[in-house]
C-alpha cells in the first residue's frame, strides 16, 4: 500500500515537471516573438582580393555580411573561399569606368565596350569569384550613368540568376530604373562606412545605418576590406544585435 501511495506522488510530481517544462519553452516562445524587430541591416564590405590581412577580424563576426569581392587579383580566389567557409555571403564585385581619374583594375569594363567584350568579361571574373550570389559595381561613375553599358551588365546578371547591388557611386544612376525594366533582383547602397579611414567616423557611420534602418525597416551600408571598418564593425555589430536589430545577407533584401 505505501509502496502504491509512493508511486502516486512520484507519477504526479513528475508530471508538474513535465507540464512546467512545457509551459515555460512555451513562454521563451512568446517573449521571443513578443521582442520586434527594429530594423533588418545588411553590411557589403567591398574590395577583398589584394591581400588576406583582415579575414581573422571578419572570422570574429558573427553575424551575416556581404563580401564583395575584386576579380584577378592575386588573392580574389583564395578569399572568396575562405569568405564563404566563414558563411558570409559572396558576390562578385566588377570594376567597372568612373569619371574620376582613378588607376583601372585589369579588365575595367569600358563605357565604350560592345555586348560581346561585356559577356567575355562577366564569363571570365565569375571563374574566379566561385559562390557569386550578385555582383556590385566597384567605381563605375561613368557607367552606371550609361544606360547602354549598364543594361548589357544588368543583362549578364540576370541570364545567370545574379542579384544587382548598385554601390550607387553616383545620385544620377540609371540602374534602380534599368533593374525594374529588366526584372533583376536589385538592391540599393544607404550609406558609405568608411569614406574616411578613422574608427570615430565609421562608428558615426554605423550610428547613421542604424537610424536609418530603424526609420526605413532596413538599410545597407558598404564598408571596406581595412582594418578599422572591419574592427569597428566587429564591436558594434553585438550591440545592435542586443537591442533588436537584425543583420541580414544581401539576398534578403534583392528583390
Ligand atoms: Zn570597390
Amino acid at each position: 500500500m505505501k509502496k502504491k501511495i509512493i508511486i502516486i506522488i512520484a507519477t504526479v510530481l513528475l508530471l508538474f515537471v513535465f507540464i512546467a517544462v512545457i509551459l515555460t519553452s512555451v513562454d521563451k516562445k512568446i517573449i521571443r516573438k513578443a521582442v520586434p524587430i527594429k530594423g533588418r541591416i545588411a553590411i557589403v564590405i567591398d574590395d577583398w582580393g589584394y591581400n588576406l590581412n583582415n579575414l581573422e577580424i571578419a572570422e570574429g563576426i558573427k553575424q551575416p555580411l556581404t563580401c564583395a569581392i575584386l576579380p584577378n587579383l592575386n588573392n580574389s580566389l583564395l578569399v572568396a573561399q575562405k569568405l564563404n567557409n566563414l558563411g558570409f555571403e559572396i558576390i562578385l564585385h566588377l570594376p567597372m569606368e568612373p569619371k574620376e581619374k582613378y588607376r583601372l583594375e585589369k579588365d575595367t569594363i569600358l563605357i565604350s565596350m560592345d555586348a560581346g567584350q561585356v559577356h567575355s568579361i562577366f564569363d571570365q571574373d565569375l571563374a574566379s569569384i566561385l559562390f557569386a550570389k550578385g555582383i556590385s559595381n566597384h567605381m563605375g561613375s561613368r557607367i552606371t550613368e550609361d544606360s547602354r553599358v549598364s543594361a548589357l551588365i544588368i543583362s549578364e546578371a540576370k541570364k545567370r540568376k545574379l542579384y544587382f547591388l548598385d554601390s550607387f557611386v553616383t545620385a544620377k544612376s540609371v540602374c534602380p530604373l534599368l533593374a525594374r525594366k529588366i526584372k533583376i533582383r536589385f538592391a540599393k547602397r544607404d550609406i558609405f562606412l568608411d569614406n574616411l579611414d578613422d574608427p570615430g567616423y565609421i562608428k558615426g557611420q554605423i550610428i547613421k545605418l542604424r537610424d536609418l534602418a530603424n526609420k526605413n525597416g532596413q538599410a545597407i551600408g558598404i564598408g571596406h576590406d581595412r582594418r578599422n571598418t572591419l574592427v569597428a564593425l566587429r564591436e558594434a555589430i553585438p550591440q545592435l544585435v542586443k537591442a533588436g536589430y537584425k543583420f541580414v545577407f544581401i539576398s534578403e533584401i534583392a528583390k
